[in-house]
């Protein structure tokens, strides 16, 4: 499951979360209509035991730094410096979060794991989100450009491992191909119908499949990771419109 994501200025209706994304209806729609990479099955997994979190924790920050080596620093400040809960209190936190803003100077993650390899991309997702926010400390960004840095960081795990020769690989890249599927499927699906509907209230997984959809389009198929835009998403400073135009136009 996805952290509970928490706008610091919802919008209330598509307009609003348009907007709030600098986003336009139709660059919502092209994006939508990217061909899916290529992504492994979603079969049945062998049964592998899953590292503990301090371990994917490492794991991500080694992923990361291997193919984001300009963010090196960055991502070894999030790897030492994050407030990582792996056990919180399943009654109140039930599902994995990172606060958007630093408390006491410390980004801080809610992350409890269930011991499947999904562990391996929930705590690659949150450390994502913390990346970006030690890379760009304070600024408020845009909730799909906060995704975005989320799901690169999940792709860049799981492409990772399946170049290296571990029985996590495997699991985990189904876990990937998985989650991908269900933000480019039914997830997808709901937010075409908001953007047919411009009165539907606001609803946080809308973020999720413009987001996968660069992540995607970034880290996957057989183009190179472009690494210079990736880390600009987690620094903050690209543009979702002008990125979806070039990703799109690329893909003609
Ligand atoms: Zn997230």
């Amino acid at each position: 499951m996805r952290g509970t994501e928490v706008s610091s200025k919802p919008a209330s209706t598509i307009a609003g979360w348009l907007q709030l994304n600098e986003l336009t209806a139709g660059q919502c729609e092209t994006l939508l209509k990217l061909a899916p990479r290529s992504l492994p099955g979603t079969g049945q997994d062998r049964q592998v035991p899953s590292p503990d979190g301090p371990a994917l924790w490492a794991l991500a920050a080694d992923c990361l730094s291997e193919t984001l080596p300009e963010l090196a620093s960055d991502i070894l400040r999030t790897a030492s410096q994050t407030r990582v809960d792996f056990a919180p209190d399943p009654r109140n936190y039930p599902r994995p979060f990172t606060l958007h803003m630093p408390v006491d100077g410390q980004v801080y993650v809610s992350c409890p794991l269930a011991g499947t390899p999904w562990d391996a991309l929930t705590v690659a997702h949150e450390f994502g989100h913390a990346l970006q926010l030690n890379c760009c400390s304070g600024v408020q960004l845009p909730p799909v450009l906060r995704e975005t840095a989320a799901f690169v960081a999940e792709a860049v795990v799981a492409g990772a491992l399946a170049l290296r020769d571990t029985p996590l690989a495997d699991p985990v890249c189904r876990a990937y191909a998985r989650r991908t599927l269900t933000d480019l499927g039914p997830i997808a699906k709901r937010l075409r119908a908001a953007l047919a509907c411009p009165d539907t209230p606001y609803d946080d997984c809308w973020n999720y499949p413009p987001a996968r959809q660069i992540a995607q389009a970034l880290t996957q198929g057989d183009r190179p990771l472009r690494t210079g835009i990736a880390a600009s998403v987690f620094r903050g400073d690209a543009q979702l419109g002008a990125l979806v135009s070039l990703l799109c136009s690329d893909a003609e």
